[in-house]
């Protein structure tokens, strides 16, 4: 795992000046048709947590896109409104009944750097429902003008960053990576100005819960231990409920935010997802991938492969993100010093031990996803904890094959999985030489037969390995030159037909077919050279 960033160890930081919030500034003009099943425990139970605000009134919101699945999933009772009523909902200009908009404060490192004073600038927490599988889930706005936490910006958001998060967000879904959804987007009607015109929207976002490792900071850098455990002990109970017996509850919840990070980073190294600006107050305490601004999918394999804008350093790198999630976590167990231990030292001894695990978590969580995407089923029992370093190294040398001959990521394993059915050549044809990746074919295979002898695997285990290969390794991903092809045309045209269309593809990305084959091909080399992201801001 790459650690290329310096890793600080555990250090106390506690300046007890605690801001006062300054007032939201929006008048409401809502007027409430639509009554949605609300239940707002943040509200409730974190007063000083947050700041109650008003999203600003829009001149002419237009419903660009809906979520009827996951609306449905929530239980929300949508299915009879109209879209000017839903639109007029999901612009904030008619609130739902039982809605709570309140801004969240929080701070973060951004690129290194600890700023303590961040909080929801454009977005808007409205309030909470419990799911039909019984999850709580946030509805948030993004894009809903100005909060008490805006500072310069103007609390906007615009069509193209908004219907892209729906795009990017929804393939992760489609993925099974945990992830925020996209519930709505709504056009506004109104300009927003950045260094071009664009139009604006707002986004309805979906969440486990808004709670970031920079609330923790937040209240941490600014307020008393007594406010920081009462954040613990909601988010305890809200995501890590067993964990409410545990003998050190706080440093249980440190492990356990460690250990969902470490599964979800595994993830995203999986299918090539970078997210392109991993400071600590985009790190989600439930463990789902969150704010998509700058994220892309790589196409080429590439560790160093980064296409923010503003990521000079490429601290946020495709390789780099293990280890910025342990430098984040280390971030998070500053924050709980105090109540993990009374005795200072002894708590930060406790907690390196949980940092210090971090990396070995997410190469067990790497490695097993890596066997899926081989087609392995498992450890070949003889070999027992061997057999974890010979498959380690099998997945590394294949990914060093495919980075010497920028082979394309999604499209290398998806043929992987035709090699497992005996059809070697669409595999071939990704790369330039052969020699190294003959070699290669032949260990995998030796391994496969390896396994398939020890298990009795029987006639068929080449076809059932391909098939099991086809449901981890996608076909589809969000190749960045059709998301940016979808966008230009929804946001200069208003044009929504190449956005539904690739949407409709990325729904399903396992499912290959010729119909489709357009979002499966990657980008021209020249497009990927010149491609770059930007914070949506
Ligand atoms: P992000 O880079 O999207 O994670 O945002 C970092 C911080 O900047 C958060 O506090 C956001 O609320 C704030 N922010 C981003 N864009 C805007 C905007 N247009 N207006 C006000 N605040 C913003
Ligand atoms: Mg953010």
């Amino acid at each position: 795992m790459a650690m290329g960033w310096n890793f600080p160890g555990i250090a106390p930081k506690f300046h007890p000046v605690f801001p006062a919030f300054p007032r939201c500034q929006n008048a409401n003009l809502s007027m409430p048709t639509i009554v949605l099943p609300f239940d707002n425990s943040y509200a409730r139970d974190l007063a000083g947590f947050y700041e109650p605000c008003q999203p600003a009134a829009v001149r002419s919101p237009v419903l660009l896109f809906f979520n009827r699945g996951l609306a449905e999933e929530l239980g929300l009772g949508l299915a009879g409104q109209d879209d000017e009523a839903l639109a007029a909902m999901f612009s904030g200009n008619a609130l739902p009944v039982g809605a709570q908009p309140i801004a969240q404060a929080y701070a973060g490192h951004q690129f290194g750097q600890f700023n303590p004073q961040l909080g929801d600038g454009r977005a808007l927490l409205i309030g909470e429902v419990v799911d039909r599988h019984g999850r709580r889930r946030d509805l948030a706005f993004k894009g809903s003008g100005r909060t008490p936490f805006s500072r310069r910006g103007d609390g906007k958001a615009a069509v193209g960053p908004m219907l892209r998060e729906v795009l990017i967000g929804e393939a992760m879904q489609a993925l099974g990576i945990p992830t925020t959804r996209a519930l709505a987007v709504v056009s506004t009607g109104e300009p927003v100005f950045r260094e071009r015109t664009l139009p604006g929207a707002i986004l309805t976002r979906v969440a486990a819960s808004h709670l970031r490792v920079g609330t923790f900071q937040f209240f941490a850098a600014h307020t008393s231990p007594e406010m920081v455990r009462q954040l613990a002990d909601y988010a305890i109970a809200r995501h890590y409920p067993e964990l409410l017996e545990a003998d050190n509850r706080y440093l249980a919840f440190l492990a356990a935010v460690a250990e969902r990070q470490a599964a979800l980073i595994a993830q995203w190294m999986h299918v090539g997802f970078i997210h392109g600006v991993m400071n600590t107050d985009n790190m989600g305490i439930p463990g789902e991938t969150i704010d998509y601004g700058p994220c892309a999918f790589m196409e080429a394999y590439d560790p160093g492969a980064v296409f923010s804008s503003i990521d000079e350093m490429g601290r946020y790198a495709y390789g780099e993100q293990p280890g910025i999630a342990r430098w984040n976590l280390a971030r998070l167990a500053e924050t709980l010093l105090p109540l993990i231990d009374a005795d200072e030292g002894h708590a930060i001894s406790l907690a390196t031990e949980v940092i210090d695990a971090f990396p070995e978590r997410y190469r067990h969580h790497w490695l097993a996803r890596l066997r899926l995407k081989l087609g392995l089923r498992g450890q070949v029992p003889s070999l027992g904890q061997s057999s974890d370093s010979m498959d380690t190294a099998l997945g590394e040398s294949w990914l060093d094959l495919l980075h010497a001959q920028q082979v394309d990521f999604t499209l290398a394993w998806r043929r992987l999985a035709d090699a497992a059915a005996g059809n070697e050549a669409p595999l071939r044809a990704l790369f330039l030489g052969q020699p190294g990746l003959d070699r290669w074919l032949q260990r995998w295979r030796e391994r496969c037969i390896a396994e398939d002898a020890a298990e009795d695997a029987g006639t068929e285990v080449n076809a059932a390995r391909a098939e099991a290969m086809r449901r981890v390794n996608p076909w589809l991903i969000p190749r960045n030159h059709r998301v940016e092809e979808a966008l230009a045309a929804a946001s200069n045209e208003g044009d929504l037909g190449p956005f539904e269309q690739l949407l409709n593809a990325l729904w399903r990305p396992f499912d290959e077919g010729p119909a489709l084959a357009r979002y499966a091909e990657p980008a021209t080399g020249e497009f990927m050279a010149e491609f770059r992201t930007f914070c949506g801001t």
